[in-house]
């Protein structure tokens, strides 16, 4: 069978492909000279497969979609703390460019905007920056050098933003030195595939899903994802984040990314503007792709069916019955929160107590510390407790074949058994 997967995505192409309302970026002469009709959609699952249709295999400089990647740098660098005196996490609702500081504080409101951006590029030098995007891209990334010094010659606004962040004692590093650094990370070339693998890094917890590298912890994606999702459209983020509900970042070349934790890494390349600087083109893409699969990340998922109980012989082949407890999908703190409602408000009548775990799908690690707990207490209530773990759920076992024991506290070793 042929995939249909980019069979559909080329019928996105063609559907949004009609608009063509929209500035290239003027205010750079070198994106000024761009095609306008270059159109590329990208996805990359987080086990690393990507799919790309259009001039995926085009590259255009990254421009602002830098900032994320470069916060992440920062961020793994230096520790959230550290950078958080110096950027806050605020939507600014102002234009990416504005000359804008948080009152009290003297702090750009956030990461996104070039007064954050280039008080995180002064926290990074240019070598981490070039390697940690090679290394979220899965390949050597170059920069533009045409690019970078046409945007320098004209980055007269960028360097009010960087000697306005010295006057309040938030950058200390030379001001031109600053910008500069900024603008040559801002040049690097980057095709639809790179960006939606560099996307699908952040989504993935920070490990690289084609060369498995962990490029930044996983801490540091949340963070990066969640100022994605309240900055990363600039004034326009409200409006972004109510209609397509995915993290994500635009920039003035035309590039837009989009990061859905868990699941994807997706990318457009439009270079047609609107007045936000955002991509005309790539934001149609992304309300249909958002729409079309279920993609908004405050879509409700249907409830949790997590517990089943029951009467039933005891596993591995041992005489006499047992109250069996059965849970099911996801073992997370609500799942877990119904299971030890049950279990206070029905205690088991029979003293000998088997969780079967054999259709949980997950187990968070808020769920395993609850269900140790919940083990921890009916042991102690006087139960025989037994754990059915066919998936090594809980990590209890040895090795893939020994069945294993599972350390309660307060020296309760429960067993642990691969079936029932
Ligand atoms: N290099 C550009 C600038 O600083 C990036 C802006 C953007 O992509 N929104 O103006």
């Amino acid at each position: 069978m042929r995939s249909p997967i980019p069979d559909y995505l080329n019928q996105v192409l063609d559907t949004c492909g009609a608009d063509g309302s929209g500035e290239l970026a003027a205010y750079i002469p070198e994106l000024a000279e761009a095609d306008p009709d270059r159109f590329a959609l990208a996805l990359a699952t987080v086990d690393g497969t990507v799919y790309g249709v259009g001039d995926d295999e085009v590259e255009f400089s990254i421009q602002s979609i830098s900032k994320p990647f470069a916060y992440a740098l920062a961020l793994a660098q230096h520790g959230l703390d550290r950078v958080l005196e110096k950027v806050g996490v605020e939507p600014s609702g102002d234009a990416f460019n504005e000359l804008s500081l948080e009152v009290d504080t003297g702090r750009p409101l956030n990461p996104m905007i070039n007064a954050g951006a280039l008080t995180v590029h002064a926290l990074i030098d240019d070598e981490t920056v070039r390697r940690g995007f090679s290394a979220f891209a899965g390949r050597e990334l170059e920069v533009d050098e045409e690019v970078f010094t046409s945007e320098l010659e004209t980055a007269d606004r960028n360097r009010a933003i960087a000697f306005m962040l010295r006057s309040h004692g938030i950058v200390e590093e030379d001001a031109q030195e600053v910008v500069e650094g900024y603008t040559r990370q801002c040049s690097v070339l980057v095709t639809v595939r790179d960006l939606a693998l560099m996307a699908a890094t952040l989504a993935n917890g920070g490990v690289q899903p084609v060369t498995g590298q962990r490029v930044v912890p996983h801490e540091v994606t949340r963070q990066v994802m969640a100022v994605m999702a309240t900055c990363g459209m600039y004034d326009a983020a409200g409006d972004w984040f109510s209609s397509v509900g995915i993290p994500a970042k635009s920039g003035v070349a035309g590039g837009l990314i989009g990061a859905l934790p868990g699941q994807a890494g997706l990318a457009t390349f439009s270079p047609r503007l609107d007045r936000h600087g955002n991509s005309v083109r790539g934001v149609q893409v992304f309300e249909r792709l958002s729409r079309d699969m279920g993609m908004h990340l405050m879509e409700v998922p249907p409830p949790a069916r997590s517990l089943v109980r029951g009467r039933t012989a005891l596993p591995g082949g041992r005489p006499g019955h047992g109250w069996t407890y059965e849970l099911q999908g996801s073992v997370n703190f609500v799942g877990m929160e119904r299971v030890l409602r049950y279990l206070a408000d029905e205690p088991p009548t029979e003293s000998t107590v088997v969780l079967d775990l054999t259709r949980v799908h997950e187990v968070r690690d808020i769920g395993r510390r609850m269900l140790i707990e919940a083990v921890r207490r009916l042991v102690l209530d006087g139960h025989q407790v037994t754990i059915v773990d066919p998936e090594d759920m809980l990590e209890a076992f040895p090795d893939d074949h020994a069945d294993g024991d599972l350390d309660a506290g307060d020296g309760v070793a429960v067993p642990v058994l691969r079936r029932r």
